[in-house]
């Protein structure tokens, strides 16, 4: 049986609170459902003396619209569950592919521990340090990540290229969610990141986020023309798997227009690197209508040209490239079905 190391829990009610247990305890960790950071610690890949638990800031667990800006936003608290996200109906209404990659993560039992704060805050996995102490000793020692000093996937970098591999986070990125922060990081005890720019290509420390801060909410702008959007998963069981290759879609259409002309498009794939990929070169997809077969094959054409995944999940990285093109072309496809 895996143990966890021993710590100090401590259990504040307010965000403010939060965040001076952050400032007074620099190495202590948050934990929020727990279903992510506590496997981690099992498996000795952390041991901070102190976990800061958000289980009872109430501040956190709200899911509202708020009009107050130049336009109106989907507001959800860092506290709130997967399952809560998935099931809540102006999420359904609003960011269907929220919804779905939320109820796709793990299991129902995960799901209803699990956080979408911690969804977003999800550390790297990689099949060479998520493993016991004895298995990555037996590996010669661990790795960047852990307690060796080389990486087993990309032996001369520098950098870990553990993947990102939260099912929520490319939906987020795609439908221009900000991250609201809080904490120590500025003068200001506060600050807004557009989850595009929220990660970095390092897998030891992948986002910007600063040791004192705490996510507190994200913030997604309703969409103000009409809009279709998709998240699929390639996984193995299709329950209590992580993803092995990711994609979300979202097609802003002509107002006009009432066969779906394509006006903007933007695709997000996971699981590739530390960072979620932005494709590109997606011109030639614009102006078609959502039913015509050349936009789905356009669009996982380049997916596949621009995707290359790498071999620190399970599979073989070349079949997780076709499975991630195969992913793309039928989730545009059902777009049309329904
Ligand atoms: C068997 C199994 C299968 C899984 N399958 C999937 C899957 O298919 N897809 C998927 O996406 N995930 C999966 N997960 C991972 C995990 O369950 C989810 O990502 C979940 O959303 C994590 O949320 P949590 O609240 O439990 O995070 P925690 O474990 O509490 O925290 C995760 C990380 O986020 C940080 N954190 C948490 N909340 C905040 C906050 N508000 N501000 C700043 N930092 C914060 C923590 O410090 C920690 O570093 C799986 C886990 C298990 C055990
Ligand atoms: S990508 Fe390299 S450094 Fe990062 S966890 Fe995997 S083996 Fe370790």
């Amino acid at each position: 049986m895996l143990r966890l190391p021993q710590f100090g829990v401590e259990l504040p009610e307010t965000v403010d609170a939060v965040v001076a247990l952050l400032r007074d305890n620099p190495s202590a960790r948050i934990v929020a459902g727990g279903t992510d950071i506590l496997p981690n610690l099992k498996h000795r890949l952390d041991e901070p003396p102190k976990l800061i638990s958000l289980a009872m800031v109430r501040e956190l667990r709200t899911i509202e619209l708020d009009a107050s800006g130049e336009g109106s936003d989907l507001v959800i608290g860092a506290g709130m569950t997967l399952t809560e996200v998935s099931e809540h109906p102006l999420v359904r209404e609003h960011f269907p592919s929220l919804a779905k990659a939320a109820g796709l993560v793990a299991s129902p039992l995960i799901r209803n521990m699990g956080t979408i704060g911690g969804n977003l805050n999800l550390d790297t996995r990689c099949r060479y340090v998520n493993q016991t102490h004895f298995w990555r000793q037996a590996l010669g020692g661990g790795c960047l990540k852990s307690e060796g000093n080389v990486c087993h996937v990309v032996p001369k970098g520098r950098n870990c290229v553990a993947a990102m591999s939260s099912d929520c986070v490319p939906v987020l990125i795609s439908q221009g969610a900000v991250i609201e922060q809080v904490g120590t990081a500025n003068e200001a005890g506060k600050r807004s990141v557009p989850a595009g720019e929220y990660f970095r290509a390092d897998g030891l420390r992948h986002t910007v986020r600063e040791d004192g801060e705490l996510t507190v909410a994200i913030r997604l702008p309703l969409p103000s023309t009409p809009r279709r959007s998709a998240y699929a998963k390639w996984s193995v069981r299709q329950s209590i798997d992580f993803p092995l290759v990711s994609v979300a879609l979202r097609f802003d259409l002509d107002q006009d227009s009432p066969h779906g002309v394509v006006q903007g498009l933007t695709v997000v794939a996971g699981v590739l690197g530390a960072k979620p990929r932005l494709v590109t070169k997606l011109d030639d997809a614009l102006g078609k209508k959502l039913s015509d077969p050349a936009l789905s094959r356009i669009v996982s054409e380049r997916v596949h040209k621009q995707c290359k995944p790498l071999e620190n999940v399970p599979f073989e990285a070349p079949y997780r490239r076709q499975m991630l093109a195969v992913y793309t072309r039928r989730a545009i496809e059902a777009l049309t079905a329904d």
